[in-house]
């Protein structure tokens, strides 16, 4: 099942932040699966939880929780971190408050509406097998702080509040977005019921600045690193991270996917220039991911993460498309 609802895209150029997303990145891949899907409609977000400080001290700190919620200007300095959106000279990068159109109040309350969704449609998958939320993915966002772009981690307070309503004990995260899910590791590093795995660009993120000794070092249960120009080892090397998980560890009540579609050869951000996979082995990619799930019969729960430039788009209509076909393939061989 598809989640997604206009009202709930963070859309940069909103607070004049101008990193190459595409703003309609999302409603271009919903409009797209509509044209297969005429009956496709719009998710209500009213029906999402409203995600409550209490939800966010699942994952955060106090104090980062307190400074969010505190006054506009510790809020906005959060944010302004959170995006890298001042220079080391101290000048802006990347930022135009003049273009912006709204607060970040508004930005902070599209992310909680974001994890809102990123928990509704993991806690459905519970019980259709798959979800996928057109958002969220905020992988970076640490215990201490938010970080490259991920202001909290919507994918660690979904699994712990579902775990404090008793609907899942234990849950696997498999990331695939070029950038490492350094966040979701650094806040599950003591907690054995959450195992990540993490294939990403083996240079580059974390950014080469400070020492391994930093949280962003924290390893995932899983790592698989891919080196620069090693494009054509990326899919065994997939296969082979996630036989590892689930020969070493018990099968989980339910996974996330963190999908990100920036490995991709024609994204735009200069920091993902280290991993190129081409159109056919992004779908491979993906394809082998839903696979191995469905086949140990264990519910996935798939959000965006990063995708950037105007040809993002094509990386997740392609997946669900395919979702889609075998899915009616195989209703069609069950009813015969
Ligand atoms: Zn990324």
């Amino acid at each position: 099942m598809i989640f997604y609802h206009p009202d709930c895209d963070f859309k940069f150029s909103d607070y004049g932040i101008e990193i190459p997303v595409v703003d309609d990145r999302a409603s271009s891949v919903f409009e797209h699966l509509k044209t297969l899907d005429p009956s496709l409609t719009y998710f209500d977000p009213a029906l999402t939880p409203q995600i409550t400080k209490e939800d966010l001290l699942l994952a955060h700190n106090k104090d980062f929780v307190d400074r969010i919620f505190g006054s506009y200007h510790e809020l906005e300095r959060e944010m302004m971190s959170c995006f890298e959106l001042v220079d080391a000279e101290g000048n802006y990068h990347r930022y135009n408050p003049k273009k912006a159109k709204k607060d970040f109040n508004h930005a902070l309350s599209i992310v909680l509406k974001q994890t809102g969704m990123t928990y509704y449609a993991t806690k459905n998958a519970l019980t259709t097998g798959l979800s996928y939320f057109l958002g969220g993915g905020m992988h970076h966002a640490m215990s201490f702080a938010g970080r490259g772009f991920c202001l909290v981690n919507d994918i660690v307070i979904t699994l712990r509040k579902l775990q404090k309503e008793n609907l899942i004990k234990t849950a696997w995260v498999i990331d695939v977005d070029a950038h490492k899910g350094d966040g979701t590791s650094e806040l599950t590093a003591k907690d054995a019921s959450i195992v990540t795995l993490s294939i990403h660009m083996k240079e580059g993120w974390p950014l080469d600045s400070g020492s391994v000794g930093d949280p962003w070092f924290i390893p995932c249960n899983i790592e698989m690193g891919i080196d620069v120009g090693e494009e054509d080892q990326y899919l065994d090397r997939l296969s082979t991270a996630l036989n590892e998980l689930d020969q070493n560890y018990p099968r989980p009540d339910v996974a996330i996917v963190v999908n990100g579609a920036d490995p991709y050869e024609h994204d735009e951000l200069q920091s993902t220039d280290k991993l190129k996979l081409t159109r056919e082995q992004m779908l491979s990619r993906d394809v082998l991911v839903y696979q191995f799930l469905l086949d140990r019969k264990i519910p996935q729960s798939y959000v965006m993460a990063g995708g950037y430039g105007k040809r993002s788009w094509e990386i997740y209509t392609q997946f669900l498309k395919f979702v889609r076909e075998s899915s009616s393939k195989r209703s069609e061989v069950s009813s015969r």
